[in-house]
């Protein structure tokens, strides 16, 4: 009930606000990131040795909440085991998701090429909050050993540090994605 309520607030709250703006587009009430300039935090960006209980910071705090949870749970244990995670990017903006791709694509040469390291922006699970890359390369080994524990999993076969909640905790991951083959 709670959840309706808001959900209906938030809806009328962007409806009005349309109605003032004479360029209102798409922009949907989870993507206000900023319209020029380099992406910024707004858009997701994070700074170094960023923590997933950084919840001040919108690149956590705009993740799905169960991703979130789960991923806290995971560097609390994985602190235990002494070894210190960082989120290097949580949700991002669809602007962030584009200059992405915009730069594999002058990496790669071509859109098809770049396409098998980042997403378009309508696709990434990023800008929907469903996924986070994780870092360094320690905590991504401990993640795919016992990241199923809390639902995590890395999904695309050519990305070691990108986990999705994508199983039952407890239960084995799925075939991963794999994004050379599209
Ligand atoms: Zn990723």
């Amino acid at each position: 009930m709670l959840t309706d309520h808001r959900t209906t607030v938030v809806a009328i709250v962007a409806t009005v606000t349309c109605l003032g703006l004479t360029s209102c587009t798409a922009a949907s009430a989870q993507d206000d990131a900023t319209p020029s300039g380099p992406p910024r935090a707004a858009d997701g960006v994070l700074p170094d040795h960023t923590s997933a209980y950084d919840t001040d910071l919108p690149g956590i705090a705009k993740l799905d909440p169960a991703l979130r949870k789960a991923v806290q749970q995971a560097e609390t244990a994985m602190n235990h085991d002494g070894i210190k995670m960082q989120v290097t990017t949580g949700w991002r903006s669809k602007k962030y998701q584009q200059e992405l791709l915009d730069k594999a694509i002058r990496k790669y040469g071509t859109k098809k090429k770049a396409l098998e390291y980042v997403a378009e922006p309508d696709e990434s699970h990023h800008v929907t909050g469903h996924a986070v890359d994780i870092g360094p390369t320690n905590a991504d080994d401990w993640l795919t050993r016992h990241g199923n524990r809390y639902g995590l999993c890395q999904t695309l076969t050519n990305e070691i540090w990108h986990f999705e909640l994508a199983t039952k905790p407890g239960d084995d991951c799925p075939p991963m994605t794999d994004p050379t083959k599209n």
